[in-house]
């Protein structure tokens, strides 16, 4: 007898920056000399007082259920830090803990939409949003933004909206191009929406990982009247190195919190018990958790400065990403398809890239930065010898 799957999950494409990172890693097992520029992974280690916390918690005995929206210390730690950088002030009933960005996004977009629904999503996007729509039911209207180098505009948001529009999907610092939308278009876009009755994600998956001159921007410090329409989701993955931990975090109105509690509570619970406590010390020990940040941003920025003028300097044409971790380079002039160019780059050279097809945009490539700058130089080198 044939399984047979069902509608949603039929829709949908398994990921592609998980099925790069898993590439890399069998071929490191062979005993390839490969560099792994796929999967957006600090090469950090967790900070130790991270850790230390962790280790004191399971000392302490926090081994067992908790709430489905987290411990109090975790919800009071999200109230502090976005009190204290966007001076905006949260209940603990809009706040939950979740397993990871990915559960934040999954509770939020299902939570919000179904059968019938638009959500609109600016290409590129992150592989995952347009599955997660597809394994509501819903409809993904895509927002091509290579006209604006990769940077989405109200008005592009206003020539998409349809009748059936519910939901609009945001990134900022994007995954996989690294661009930023400046404050004043990004209050613009939730304005718009807000004006039509169009909720809004705001994935702050790498809210904190903007260069300098540029600043932080959280749609937390929009106006209340704003925030009524949005759904913030957080992550510790990136910010403190710390994707194997699998805690993330929703930030919206009670009105779609409680849902999202239901669905949890029907699936995860709630992410790890002492990972919640020790992420909650990520947050409360300022000290710590600025130093480790500070130094994390200057390591990628110093390997930024390096990598995306090199990349430019052999053809590989992208504008100078302002946060994230990540390269977003035209490589149409090397080959038909992006993923012809990745599976040379890595047949040819052992440098493992991710098709930026999945994300919306043939034509590019996803390289991932957060790898050594020796790294980075020898991947030049190779890239070389194929452009
Ligand atoms: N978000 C990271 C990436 O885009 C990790 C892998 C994933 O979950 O997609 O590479």
């Amino acid at each position: 007898m044939t399984f047979t799957v069902s509608k949603h999950i039929q829709k949908m494409s398994p990921s592609s920056t998980i099925a790069a990172m898993q590439k890399a890693q069998a071929l490191k097992a062979q005993g390839k000399d490969v560099i792994d520029l796929s999967v957006g992974e600090p090469d950090f280690d967790t900070p130790q007082f991270i850790k230390n916390a962790l280790w004191e918690s399971v000392q302490r005995g926090e081994t067992k259920y908790t709430a489905t929206a987290g411990v109090k210390p975790l919800q009071s730690a999200i109230i502090s830090f976005y009190e204290r950088n966007f001076g905006v002030s949260y209940s603990p009933s809009q706040i939950m803990a979740t397993s990871g960005g990915k559960q934040a996004l999954f509770n939020a977009i299902l939570s919000a939409v179904g059968e019938g629904d638009d959500v609109l999503i600016s290409a590129p996007y992150w592989v995952s949003f347009p599955e997660m729509v597809n394994c509501a039911g819903a409809n993904n209207v895509f927002i091509d933004t290579e006209e604006t180098d990769f940077i989405l505009t109200a008005e592009q948001v206003k020539r998409a909206i349809t009748p059936n529009t519910k939901l609009l999907i945001l990134n900022s610092p994007s995954n996989p191009s690294g661009r930023v939308i400046p404050a004043d278009e990004f209050r613009k876009i939730v304005e718009v929406c807000a004006e039509k009755g169009i909720y809004v994600i705001s994935d702050e998956c790498y809210l904190l990982f903007v260069y300098p001159p540029n600043e932080v921007f959280s749609v937390a410090s929009l106006p209340k009247e704003l925030s009524e329409f949005v759904c913030i989701c957080g992550s510790f993955s990136k910010t403190y190195a710390m994707t194997g931990w699998r805690v993330g975090y929703t930030i919206a109105p009670e009105s779609w919190t409680k849902p999202m509690l239901k669905l949890q509570s029907h699936s995860t619970s709630h992410p790890a018990s002492f990972a919640q406590y020790a992420c909650a010390v990520a947050l409360d020990d300022v000290e710590n958790s600025r130093s480790s940040v500070k130094e994390m941003l200057a390591e990628y920025e110093k390997r930024r400065n390096y990598f995306v003028p090199a990349l430019n300097d052999l053809g590989l044409k992208c504008s100078m990403p302002e946060g994230a971790f990540y390269a977003f380079p035209n490589v149409r002039e090397f080959a038909v398809t992006s993923g012809e160019f990745a599976d040379r780059l890595l047949n040819e050279t052992y440098c493992v890239t991710t098709n930026g097809a999945g994300f919306g945009s043939e034509g590019f490539i996803r390289i991932s930065y957060a790898t050594s700058m020796e790294r980075l130089q020898e991947s030049i080198e190779r890239i070389k010898k194929i452009v």
